[in-house]
């Protein structure tokens, strides 16, 4: 670890504050570090290892796909690519999908769809986009632009222009800010995330979907976070009853690889012409492949299951001394504690958890197929953490 630790500090960009926590290999959602402790994790890479760590059948499926063709530039065709498209769009309603490697590429695509739609249809000083205070969109120019905490902002000016924020729940402010700014598209997160596990009112995410719609202005759900089975639903915006214009993904959808994609409606399908938008790894073979069989298992029984352990766990920690409440859904798990949520992550490490916060709160994101018995084991060291 001493080495380690050394030689990642003298070498690796200084962005992250890691824990002194060195792991090595894991199965499912168990993790071990240098020293052989096992963890339960209950953080999956924030959201990312969607089946846990080296799971049988998507390895199998990204091995098979290695052993045939790993790469291929974006002038040919490849069979994962087009089929996954199609297991989304099938899943969804969208009827187009752009390929990326993040959430903050998916969110620059979703971005441009929306600026070239409205440039078309309504004329090019129709290009804001509309987001919310206290949102993540992700760490380019763009993106943190559309990202609604100023903190973030100060060191990188000049974002890219056009980006207005509203407050959450106020859908007044939306409308005011959309219409007197020409909006091209307003979006947001079902549940903000990093922000701090918020979970947007019905009423509030119905009525910007109305509003969009009546005003042709394009509604951008960002589900880099909540998607892919997450919160329960296949997409958190399905718990709402709406349908978005464009859809923003990644995380989880890769299972482990980096993939993003864009999804894109009736209105905008065919916004994107040859040359608008590209990407040297988008809809790369292995990680479509690897996407193809996280999508596969993420049926109605399956998210059922991922509701009903997010119950289990809210039985669990709700009420409980230390915890003052629960935000959320499914197994995207706010927990406001009453010690800082950073204390209580580091006494969960030394117990053998690992869990994320976000904001003043302690956050779990476990594995979407983590054993139930597994996750109650690590729901009472967090509880006993909390409590201390
Ligand atoms: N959007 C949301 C809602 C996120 O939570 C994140 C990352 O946490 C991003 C975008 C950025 O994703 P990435 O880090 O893959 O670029």
């Amino acid at each position: 670890m001493a080495n380690i630790k050394e030689t990642d500090q003298e070498y690796v960009a200084n962005t992250y504050a890691r824990f002194p926590v060195l792991l090595e290999r894991g199965k499912g959602s168990l993790v071990y570090d240098d020293a052989g402790k096992e963890y339960i994790d209950m953080g999956s890479g924030i959201g990312v290892t969607a089946f846990g760590i080296a799971d049988d059948e998507w390895k199998a499926a990204v091995t098979a796909q290695l052993d045939s063709l790993q790469h291929m530039s974006n002038l040919y065709y490849t069979e994962p690519c087009a089929l996954l498209a199609r297991e989304l769009c099938a899943r969804t309603g969208f009827k187009k999908v752009f390929f990326g490697n993040s959430g903050a590429e998916a969110n620059e695509g979703a971005i441009k769809v929306a600026r070239k739609y409205a440039a078309e249809k309504k004329g090019p000083e129709w290009f804001t986009i509309i987001t919310l205070w206290n949102s993540f969109h992700g760490r380019t120019l763009t993106t943190l632009a559309a990202t609604g905490q100023e903190h973030y902002h100060e060191l990188f000016q000049p974002l890219t222009p056009g980006f207005v924020h509203a407050h959450a729940g106020d859908l007044d402010e939306v409308k005011k800010l959309a219409l007197e700014n020409k909006a091209a598209a307003v979006m947001i997160e079902c549940i903000q995330g990093e922000g701090g596990v918020l979970t947007m009112e019905p009423e509030f995410v119905k009525g910007v979907a109305e509003f969009c719609a009546a005003e042709d202005i394009l509604l951008i759900v960002d589900e880099v976070q909540t998607g892919n089975g997450r919160t329960g639903a296949l997409y958190a915006y399905m718990n709402y009853g709406i349908m978005p214009d464009v859809v923003s993904t990644a995380k989880g959808l890769g299972g482990g690889l980096p993939l993003g994609a864009v999804l894109i409606g009736e209105k905008a399908m065919n916004v994107l012409g040859p040359g608008d938008h590209g990407s040297t790894f988008g809809g790369n073979p292995v990680c479509c492949a690897g996407a193809l069989s996280v999508l596969r298992r993420l049926d109605d029984a399956f998210l059922a299951e991922v509701r009903r352990k997010g119950d289990l766990v809210r039985a669990a920690l709700g009420g409980a001394p230390g915890v003052e409440n629960l935000s959320g859904m499914g197994l995207m798990i706010g927990i406001k504690t009453a010690r800082p949520a950073g204390d209580v992550v580091a006494k969960c490490i030394e117990n053998g958890v690992l869990c994320l916060t976000a904001k003043d709160k302690v956050r779990l994101l476990p594995a979407l197929n983590i054993p139930e018995d597994v996750l109650m084991k690590a729901v009472e060291i967090i509880k006993a953490a909390c409590a201390e």
